[in-house]
């Protein structure tokens, strides 16, 4: 093995194969044929993204070794001196998931091996269960578990439970309505359905998306906690988790949490105080999987387990870089699985097999996947404006989505 490759070109590549818009990071070297991949997909703001990882990565980083992945997320995360943004953390994450990329290539091994092999064989996910009444979940729920799956997240009408009519005053701006209170009395009714109907055979999970306040949140947390849920997903925001010792006071319903954050004091404190259950950080977000297996580490520490975020706006190449931190776990919870569609499938070749409610990556250097750039191309990035953000209470005011 030669014992000094080093970094030859950097491109940030945008498609938009299924509905997210998406950003992957390609890395080549000084070894013919030898490249990396890695998520940086912010998908409201891609642009910024490429801009900062080909104007500013790429002449940082051109010319330096490829296998000093620890020094060079630090050399990246202070040269902007500002850091900690989604911006420059996604540009960060794609940069350093090519260089474990890279590095599992190098070595002959998965990613997994090179954090200390499996702890498990495969990843157990979790899906999303919708529907417009408890009926409609039910019949969702026993859709999934039919399929094998044992971890199913229920939901009313969208987060938020968005309402059918709704008292609104006259002139009232466009946006995705929902009612807070009316959706908070609809969450018991709704799990007291699907325990009645289907029992506890199922893990069930639910995600609050932070669209209550601190005061009902609380009495969410509690009015659930006879349904044994997984974990109850955001029951606050960000600006408000120093709520999370009240409600950690008053009732066991396991909290998750994480999804928004981008800097480390927003999560350690979380962490430390055992205030939550589940860590469920968006990797690309946080800066990549170099801070994101610190934060595993120092979850299990505390005897938090993981729950990486994993929606439709994560590239497959971040979907595998998840699952690979999965298997190396020991404090592993679940995965949230958003599923692949054929298209993505096409434009990266080696995405991850799922079969009976869990996924098996393969077991090629690297992270085993790839990104056919021809695809990639004839799915080109839309331009629009996103418009289910502008969430509002019924009088009109707007409030986070
Ligand atoms: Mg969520």
């Amino acid at each position: 093995m030669s014992t000094c490759v080093t970094i030859t070109n950097i491109r940030a590549i945008l498609t938009q194969p299924a509905g997210s818009r998406l950003i992957v990071v390609r890395i080549d070297t000084s070894e013919p044929g030898l490249y990396g991949l890695g998520c940086a997909t912010f998908t409201q703001r891609p642009l910024p993204v490429k801009v900062a990882v080909e104007e500013y990565l790429k002449p940082l980083l051109v010319g330096r070794e490829v296998d000093r992945i620890e020094d060079l997320w630090q050399l990246s995360w202070v040269n902007s001196y500002w850091r900690n943004g989604p911006v420059l953390n996604n540009a960060i994450s794609g940069v350093d998931m090519a260089l474990w990329d890279i590095k599992g290539k190098r070595a002959g091994m998965p990613v997994y091996d090179l954090l200390g092999g499996r702890c498990r064989e495969a990843v157990a996910l979790y899906r999303h269960a919708d529907g417009s009444c408890p009926e409609e979940v039910e019949e969702n729920v026993r859709r999934w578990m039919a399929e094998g799956y044992h971890y199913i997240r229920v939901q009313m009408g969208g987060y938020g439970g968005r309402a059918g009519s709704m008292h609104t005053p006259e002139g009232a701006q466009p946006g995705a309505y929902f009612d807070d209170l009316a959706y908070a009395r609809s969450v018991p009714r709704l799990l007291e359905h699907i325990r009645g109907t289907i029992g506890f055979e199922v893990e069930l999970l639910h995600d609050v998306h932070e669209r209550l306040r601190p005061i009902d949140a609380l009495q969410l947390a509690k009015a659930v906690e006879p349904y044994g849920l997984f974990f109850l997903e955001d029951a606050l925001a960000p600006e408000d988790v120093e709520y999370f010792e009240t409600i950690r006071s008053q009732c066991a319903t396991p909290l998750a949490m994480g999804e928004l954050f981008n800097n480390p004091r927003e999560w350690m404190p979380l962490i430390t105080g055992r205030l939550i259950d589940f860590v469920r950080m968006h990797i690309s977000q946080m800066g990549g999987l170099t801070p994101a297996r610190k934060v595993a580490a120092c979850a299990e520490l505390h005897n938090v387990r993981t729950a990486w975020h994993g929606p439709g706006d994560v590239s497959p190449v971040g979907h595998v870089c998840n699952l690979h931190l999965d298997l190396a776990s020991p404090n592993f919870g679940i995965q949230e699985w958003a599923g692949l569609s054929d298209a993505e499938r096409e434009v990266f070749p080696g995405c991850p097999e799922v079969r009976g409610g869990f996924a098996y990556v393969s077991d090629r250097p690297g992270f085993g996947i790839d990104l056919d750039e021809a695809a990639a191309a004839r799915c080109p990035c839309k331009s629009f404006v996103d418009t289910w953000t502008q969430s509002r209470l019924p009088d009109g005011t707007l409030v986070r989505p």
